[in-house]
């Protein structure tokens, strides 16, 4: 795509790398086709090219954004499933990331949007604020009702529909240490605990340590990991995001330091797709560029990391089959595609693939807060395509799809790691029977 930006515009660096971006779309709009937003809504504005130009238009223009862009980058997913499609290599989602920075610079959202957006990013990245705000919105739930029918307060009834019923018990695989690991030694790893997982189901974490430690590898988890800052990141919330960023590189960095590290293995897939990108929102800082980019290139998904690790032959776990989603995170933020598949199957589970796999649940962060409508009708559509191959259990490497797909379907929904762990020497998962 041809561009106009002036010599001043291009000194900067964040419109030059967008500059670069734009250059290499050619319009073919191969991406339209698996664009959930635009398979969903059927609008131009909706498909990643048509975001593309209208971020084009405001940055060339040196515009702020105004309620025509807000509305349909609020309405993208950041799911990246464009970004696999597309032949010319756009790197899309540094593009909608520097676009939701630059809204957030520029534009005023209305009262209610601000504040909606004020208590998710001061509760879900902190794992006390987020307990306490889910007990409220369980108290909170029976007006969900009232607020669905004022329209800017359609996210608030969302939010009191998305908090679960009752909340596990906080778990000590949280609490900073050394988990030695079984036997001899043969690899140590950093993990991070993370904010609303270990909140909503600790029990990943859990299966994770039992398993990695069974398999040899001594797990740190060291004090002072945060959020990842993805929340805040995908709300365009850019000064937070770097913030969470330094944090868990000066954490990660003293892990190294400690230690040979092979690793910082993280289970939920999205926080993995912005930590393995921690070098790049950070190349910016000199005093953090090179050890965030050393970050990035130790962060693995746990089921990426363990496809390298030998394992024993499992037991004999009987006819279970998993449809296995994976997160977008996981296929086209990371493209960690085989390896997830092929543990399971590894372990002995008969494992079927969901179709129209590509598409996203609907989760995507906060998304099914901020765009209930699209949010739900994108989770119905998922739910028929796993139901579509009767599984017995449904496997899935990040909590907020869990959350989302959890919610529409009577099938139980784990972790792929719990699978793992029960296969490969630990308990049966509860909700297996
Ligand atoms: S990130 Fe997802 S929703 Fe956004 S433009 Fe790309 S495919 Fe569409
Ligand atoms: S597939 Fe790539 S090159 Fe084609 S329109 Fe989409 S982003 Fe542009």
């Amino acid at each position: 795509m041809q561009t106009t930006f002036t010599a001043d515009q291009l000194e900067q660096p964040d419109v030059a790398h967008s500059e670069g971006i734009i250059r290499k779309c050619v319009h073919c709009g191969f991406c339209t086709a698996t664009c959930p937003t635009y398979v969903t809504l059927g609008n131009e504005l909706d498909s990643p090219r048509g975001r593309i130009y209208l971020i084009k238009e405001m940055l060339e223009n040196d515009r702020p954004a105004d309620e025509k862009v807000v509305t349909h980058i609020d309405r993208c997913l950041s799911c990246l499933a464009c970004m696999t499609t597309c032949p010319s290599g756009v790197n899309y989602m540094h593009l909608v990331d520097h676009a939701r920075a630059h809204i957030e610079k520029t534009y005023e959202r209305p009262f209610a949007d601000r504040m909606i957006r004020k208590i998710l990013s001061l509760t879900l990245p902190y794992p006390a604020r987020f307990r306490a705000s889910i007990q409220l919105a369980r108290l909170g739930r029976p007006f969900a009702g009232i607020l669905d029918g004022i329209k800017p307060l359609k996210p608030l009834a969302a939010m009191l529909r998305l908090a679960p019923a009752s909340l596990p018990a906080k778990s000590a695989v949280n609490t900073p240490g050394v988990r030695k690991a079984a036997g001899e030694r043969v690899k140590r790893v950093a993990l991070l605990t993370g904010c609303a997982q270990s909140v909503l189901d600790p029990k990943i974490n859990e299966a994770t340590v039992r398993l990695l430690t069974r398999l040899g590898v001594e797990v740190v988890i060291p004090e002072g990991e945060g959020c990842c800052g993805a929340l805040t990141h995908h709300m365009g919330q850019e000064d937070a995001a770097l913030d969470f960023a330094r944090r868990n590189v000066d954490v990660w960095t003293k892990a190294i330091a400690e230690g040979r590290l092979d690793a910082v293995v993280i289970t939920a897939s999205g926080c993995g797709t912005t930590i393995k990108d921690y070098g790049h929102m950070l190349r910016l800082d000199p005093a953090y560029a090179d050890k965030a980019a050393k970050v990035s290139a130790l962060a693995k998904d746990v089921t990426e990391f363990v496809a390298d690790l030998e394992l024993p032959a499992p037991r004999d776990v009987g006819p279970i089959i998993v449809a296995y989603h994976s997160a977008c995170s996981m296929q086209h933020g990371q493209k960690v595609v085989r390896q997830p598949k092929a543990l399971l199957s590894k372990a002995g589970f008969a494992v079927r693939d969901v179709p129209e796999g590509h598409l996203c649940c609907g989760s995507a962060g906060t998304y099914n807060i901020l765009q209930p409508q699209i949010a739900s009708q994108l989770k119905a559509r998922k739910v028929k395509n796993i139901e579509s191959v009767m599984p017995n259990v449904i496997a899935t490497g990040n909590i907020g799809c869990m959350t989302q797909i959890g919610s529409g379907t009577k099938i139980p929904v784990l972790h792929t790691v719990e699978l793992l762990d029960w296969a490969f020497g630990g308990e049966k998962p509860a909700v297996l029977g």
